[in-house]
């Protein structure tokens, strides 16, 4: 006990720092999923309303995300308490409508895993109806970056998250969007993941579980690492595991022609 309060693992209060996860996902709902003060991701539980030294209880409404800059900057008194306070009434995610992260991308194209199946060298990995649902555009600039660009959907046509020139967004719409280490979650609903996805920078991308859909059609990664495709009215229409694409200009691709059979 004496070495976990000198560590600052347990306050004066015997208030351990481990929060419990349904605290937690009432916090990450609260602030949008991503920091109060400027959006981003990765994230850490602030306690503001007392601080954590003062703090008999993990109160949720007390806690609020900070990325690590901003984390770092109230810690040193670089952002005041009004700020925080001030972001914690009007989070940065739900004024914009999502969280954000920079995914490190070389000048290289990179590796795209989907579940168990890999990408390498296409500009169009899914494809459907003419729109480019996941896709990797050559840097704008020598020595530049590589562009990767992605757009998901629920079986609704609500966004849940998507790649706008190598900025991850999810949205703040869904019921919960999780960070652990380089992994990201996307949840439509409890125990419903829309996207489960890894960044191995610079050269790899790894989507471990997906489930979009795009006017009617459906694709899924499960968790054997299989890629189901699916009809509109649910009928498999091709499922495969293991398979590698390379130097193809479009991998995945999907016509209104598939459907008339
Ligand atoms: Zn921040």
């Amino acid at each position: 006990m004496r070495t976990s309060y000198s560590s600052g693992q347990i306050n004066r209060y015997g208030l351990s720092r481990h929060i419990p996860a349904a605290i937690k996902r009432e916090v990450r709902r609260r602030c949008g999923f991503g920091c109060v003060v400027c959006g981003a991701l990765p994230y850490y539980y602030h306690h503001f309303d007392p601080p954590f030294e003062e703090a008999r209880e993990h109160d949720p409404e007390g806690i609020v995300l900070l990325c690590g800059n901003c984390h770092a900057a109230a810690h040193k008194g670089l952002l005041s308490d009004a700020m925080v306070r001030r972001a914690a009434r009007s989070p940065r995610c739900l004024e914009h409508g999502f969280c954000y992260f920079r995914l490190d991308v070389g000048e290289h194209f990179p590796v795209i895993r989907l579940g168990s199946s890999t990408f390498i060298g296409n500009p169009t990995v899914i494809r459907a109806f003419g729109k480019r649902l996941l896709a990797v555009d050559e840097p704008e600039e020598a020595g530049g970056p590589c562009r990767i660009s992605a757009v998901f959907y629920d079986r609704e046509g609500v966004g849940t998250c998507r790649i706008i020139c190598n900025e991850w967004q999810g949205l703040s719409s869904n019921w919960d969007v999780e960070r652990k280490g380089n992994e990201f979650t996307v949840w439509r609903a409890n125990r419903e993941i829309a996207l489960r996805m890894r960044s191995n920078p610079p050269h790899e991308l790894v989507i471990d579980r997906l489930d979009m859909f795009y006017k009617g059609f459906r694709i899924a990664v499960d968790l054997d690492g299989r890629i189901t495709t699916y009809y509109p009215d649910g009928r498999v229409w091709f499922r495969m595991e293991s398979c590698l694409f390379m130097n193809n200009e479009a991998a995945i691709v999907v016509e209104p022609t598939h459907w008339a059979v």
